[in-house]
């Protein structure tokens, strides 16, 4: 679909996948005027395929737009890019049951020409879709996480709230630095004092307060600005208060969580999107050292929010919260 001042969305159209042409100037190359999203489909055991709250990824998609002053895609649009793309693409959806998804990612692009620098008054909104296989297929295991304090990716005021494409070029560089110290994640502390945990590259973060017979509380970061509002973040706020879970929103320093992590009053820490759901944090690597949260194994409250919610995504589990929008019917 097509943007243009004065002309509005125009031309919808479902074309085979293949190049792009796009003028060496448009504007997107040179000033990454770019948005996107990422979400899932699921076949469903009756034979429909489903998403988990689109809407919300709609919404997020808009507020990304604005921010980065650009139309903001009516969510009727996005919505019906998902229906039609997964109907024309149904032989490509992995089987009911599986840890098999169709991936889907919407994107936004600037293509008018021209290098002056300022908003474009023309636009690409653009749907690509691929079957994702499971993100751990010999079962869940621990990542371990660099936590990164030469570098920010967002800043109060920036686009860190945005799911923008400049956001994620910021990280490239850490994300490499993390590989060199053997970790598969970087977790980013804040733009202006270096001290609260903001979020993964790719996913938020949550910490697990006490265990055993105790009460336990889960705490993630408070949405700051600069943190991406996790569609996976605010559906674990609300199961995890249903498991009687206390659960906090606040801030959540460096030094506490490699503190309460060696100690011991923090007994998991999971990060979770999209992509992987939920994935348990093992290691933390940091330039003067290291800790191992628990014994590095996937712990309890992990596992049965990781558990909940792919049953849910999957329908194998009530859908309580009408969370699961059906994309094409059975
Ligand atoms: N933070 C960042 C930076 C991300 O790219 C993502 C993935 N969209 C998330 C958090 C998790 O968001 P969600 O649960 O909506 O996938």
């Amino acid at each position: 679909i097509r943007w243009k001042q004065g002309e509005g969305w125009h031309d919808p159209a479902v074309v085979p996948y293949g190049p792009l042409t796009l003028d060496p100037a448009s504007m997107v190359l040179h000033y990454g005027q770019e948005i996107f999203e990422g979400l899932k489909a699921y076949q469903q055991p009756d034979g429909s395929v489903a998403s988990f709250r689109p809407e919300a990824n709609a919404a997020r998609f808009r507020s990304s737009a604005v921010r980065l002053g650009m139309a903001p895609l009516p969510d009727d649009l996005f919505l019906a890019s998902l229906s039609e793309l997964i109907d024309v693409d149904r032989a490509w959806m992995p089987p009911a049951g599986g840890e098999e998804s169709m991936y889907l990612r919407p994107f936004m692009i600037a293509t008018e020409v021209g290098l002056g620098v300022r908003p474009a008054s023309e636009y690409l909104y653009a749907l690509i879709a691929s079957p994702a296989g499971a993100y751990f297929p010999g079962g869940v295991r621990p990542v371990d996480v660099w936590l990164c304090t030469d570098y920010t990716r967002a800043a109060i005021g920036g686009t860190g709230a945005a799911k923008c494409g400049g956001n994620y070029a910021a990280s490239l560089l850490p994300q490499a630095q993390a590989a060199e110290h053997g970790c598969a994640q970087v977790a980013y502390l804040d733009a202006a004092e270096r001290k609260w945990v903001e979020e993964m590259g790719g996913m938020n973060l949550f910490y697990v307060f006490g265990s055993g017979d105790g009460p336990v509380e889960v705490v993630t970061p408070e949405l700051s600005g600069s943190i991406l509002p996790g569609i996976t973040r605010d559906s674990l706020l609300v199961l995890a208060k249903e498991l009687g879970c206390q659960v906090t929103e606040r801030k959540i320093s460096a030094q506490e969580w490699l503190e309460g992590a060696a100690d011991g009053r923090i007994s998991e820490v999971f990060a979770c999107g999209t992509a992987a759901v939920i994935t348990p944090v093992g290691r933390v690597k940091h330039n003067d050292g290291e800790v191992t949260v628990a014994d590095g194994e996937p712990g309890p409250v992990t596992t049965r929010l990781r558990n909940l919610l792919t049953a849910i995504q999957r329908g194998g589990a009530p859908d309580t919260h009408s969370w699961m929008r059906t994309l094409v019917p059975a």
